[in-house]
């Protein structure tokens, strides 16, 4: 419903990144938020079905040890005891933490100060290393620390919008909303989209650049050779606040000669988007998982980030680069520092004294020493032996991680496994020893940050099912159990989030950007009623309205960095498809929730293999097809022709899990490639053969 539901809570969308505002009731109506500053009101198909989840059956409702019923005592008691025998056989760096951007930043602070802080190891990542962890890595190099500039509302305001390996009509609806919006007010805003399909998104652009697979860095390398070509740069900005120019621009000359061919772009289509972007001052370049998950992530990122360095175009109203966020809180675990090569706080080690920062804050006694596993090598250690007690925190990493099987295999023989999960049977929680039932979407409360650094509040209205229990509360009652009592003993969220911003502020004369040290004085009641709040919140001195339009960068001499990259050429001829993967407008994630709702499942009821009509093979529209591909691996989708699906390419949805559709799970195909600079799994690379498939029934 759109009318406001009596007895409505305010709280967030648990989806995407966009971070909409709902308000909801306990009798499952909800709508959009009105006041909420990411949605205005509005919800798109995923947000309107919330209320249709609430009473999911398979929920996790009490603990369990090998597969049978235990109380919270003996469950915790078996995880604290697993987690000290790795240890001591194996070494501080014999446990993890796999963690999840579903998690609210107290859960998520929690399990960052318990791995790192408590039981002395980096070895805490996130299912967001999955996500947008070549755009951390690219700010940082840029930046100087991982800053998303802008806003929503930037979007709204630009002259031109270039999406760059982002369907945002169906991955960030609301936000796809506003721009749509913003361009009916306004017909002379243009929006340019960037992607090897013609998805959604592109109809009704102005223009649809249908690029290579992988050759990002190549576009945006032509188009800073053309802008400085022809003179159109910010000479001011680049001498005042920017470093690396002529590196940057020798790597790119070298890939702007023929870049038409390297992009396998039309050239005519190709001169309009370097004009159209060079004439617009108020554009803004958003990317999201097309650039991100490529063994080329971070060097994509960087070079849009170099297009709008060298023409001043960042921090100004309608102006900069834009890294848009999959998941609801991957920002609130950007934040907290639960990723493997991060301290805590955009806090790091590698800067002399901020490890000591932590340690005193903390009053930790084992402070991790430097930078743990990513997630690929994260589960590749596992499977080799080097973890001996592994913690799953609301994510399912049996069937997202890629080269599945090997993965999944790993998982099985963990041997000792947690899954703190709402639900009782998802492909990794099958496996575990020990089993925590955790609070769902409707049941906890905490923050989020969105994609623009909104922090808002996520608020329960529902009481906890059976015996679970918040994410943060389990922690706690593990560290307590290993000796850590008094350093865990938070009376609520609200405590956990003084301390998280109290630490922002340490050592902050205003050389980090991020800082809520202004929130860490919050009363209890004023966490409650906490508005959406956009960082940075300073405890001294003035927030800035915007980063970087007038330089200040956080890095050395304050200046931004240009990064040279260069474009490497993907292996193809070899009668290949390159498979691309992504989401569906109704669906998340791995279907544990949206695929329990039949009008979700109804927009696409089963999984879909698109391929351009001639190249496939023969085989017919409405068959289906087997593809093959990393070590043999292979998944069985419904064959749809697809005009659209730029030639060498097919597509596939990533949602099917095994319990699902045990031979449409896509990501088992993709080999474990990585981006060398983020250890982003580079799951839109896979080279997979096609073939027909016929029932053996
Ligand atoms: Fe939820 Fe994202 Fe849809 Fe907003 S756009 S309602 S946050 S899924």
């Amino acid at each position: 419903t759109r009318d406001p539901p009596p007895r409505a809570v305010r709280t967030t969308c648990p989806y995407c990144g966009v971070g909409c505002g709902v308000l909801a009731a306990p009798d499952g109506r909800v709508a959009g938020d009105p006041d909420h500053p990411a949605n205005g009101g509005r919800l798109c198909s995923k947000g309107t079905a919330l209320g249709e989840t609430l009473d999911l059956p398979g929920r996790l409702l009490h603990p369990q040890v090998c597969g049978r019923r235990a109380s919270w005592d003996a469950a915790l008691d078996e995880v604290a005891e697993g987690f000290r025998r790795a240890q001591a056989e194996l070494g501080r760096d014999g446990v993890a933490l796999y963690v999840s951007g579903q998690l609210l930043t107290e859960d998520y602070y929690a399990a960052n100060k318990l791995a790192k802080g408590f039981l002395g190891t980096g070895n805490i990542d996130s299912n967001s290393r999955l996500c947008m962890a070549s755009a951390v890595a690219a700010h940082k190099r840029a930046f100087g620390e991982d800053v998303v500039p802008g806003t929503y509302e930037d979007l709204e305001s630009a002259d031109l919008v270039v999406l760059v390996g982002s369907n945002l009509a169906w991955c960030h609806p609301v936000l796809f909303q506003r721009i749509a919006a913003a361009r009916a007010l306004r017909p002379s805003m243009r929006l340019v989209i960037v992607d090897p399909r013609r998805t959604p998104s592109a109809e009704g652009a102005d223009l649809h650049l249908p690029i290579r697979p992988g050759s990002d860095v190549a576009l945006f390398n032509a188009l800073l050779a053309h802008l400085d070509d022809h003179g159109l740069t910010d000479r001011a900005y680049v001498g005042a606040h920017t470093q690396g120019l002529d590196a940057a621009l020798a790597a790119a000359r070298a890939d702007a000669a023929g870049a038409a061919a390297r992009t396998g772009l039309d050239p005519g289509a190709l001169a309009t988007f370097l004009r159209w972007f060079a004439e617009t001052p108020r554009t803004v370049t958003l990317w999201s998982q097309g650039i991100n998950q490529s063994e080329t992530g971070t060097d994509g990122a960087n070079a849009i980030i170099n297009a709008h360095l060298l023409t001043g175009r960042i921090g100004k109203p309608g102006a900069g680069p834009f890294s848009v966020t999959g998941q609801p809180n991957a920002m609130g675990g950007r934040e907290v520092g639960a990723l493997g090569h991060v301290l805590a706080g955009h806090l790091d080690w590698s800067v002399p004294g901020e490890a000591e920062l932590v340690r005193r804050h903390w009053n930790a006694p084992n402070l991790a020493t430097g930078p743990g596993l990513k997630a690929v090598d994260l589960f590749r250690a596992l499977g080799a032996g080097r973890i001996g007690a592994l913690w799953v925190m609301a994510t399912n990493p049996a069937v997202s991680l890629p080269e599945g099987e090997t993965a999944r295999e790993a998982i099985a023989r963990a041997p000792f496994l947690v899954v703190s999960d709402i639900m009782e049977r998802t492909d990794t929680a099958e496996l575990a020893h020990v089993r925590l039932p955790a609070l769902g979407w409707a049941e906890k409360s905490g923050t989020v940050t969105n994609s623009e650094r909104v922090i808002s509040r996520q608020r329960g209205f529902l009481p906890a099912p059976g015996e679970a229990r918040p994410d943060w509360w389990i922690i706690a009652q593990v560290a307590a159990r290993l000796g850590w009592g008094a350093e865990f003993a938070w009376s609520g969220p609200a405590a956990i989030f003084r301390e998280h911003a109290a630490l922002t502020g340490l050592g902050n004369e205003g050389s980090r950007a991020f800082d809520i040290s202004g929130l860490a004085g919050m009363s209890d009641a004023e966490y409650e009623a906490m508005a959406p709040t956009r960082w940075p919140v300073p405890a001294r001195g003035p927030a800035a309205p915007r980063f970087f339009a007038g330089g200040g960068f956080p890095a050395p001499g304050s200046r931004a960095r240009f990064v040279p990259v260069s474009h490497k050429p993907r292996e193809e001829g070899d009668g290949l498809l390159t498979l691309l993967t992504g989401r569906l407008r109704d669906q998340w994630h791995t279907m544990t929730r949206t695929g329990l709702v039949p009008r979700l499942m109804a927009h696409a009821p089963e999984p879909v293999l698109a391929v351009h009509p001639e190249d496939a093979g023969g085989l017919e529209d409405g068959s289906l097809a087997r593809i093959t591909g990393h070590g043999g691996a292979s998944a069985v989708l419904r064959l749809r022709h697809d005009p659209g699906q730029r030639r060498g390419t097919a597509f596939a949805p990533m949602h099917w899990t095994a319990q699902a559709s045990p031979a449409a799970r896509v990501n088992g195909t993709v080999p474990p490639v990585v981006d060398p600079i983020s250890a982003q799994p580079a799951l839109k690379s896979a080279r997979v053969a096609l073939s027909a498939f016929t029932p053996a029934w």
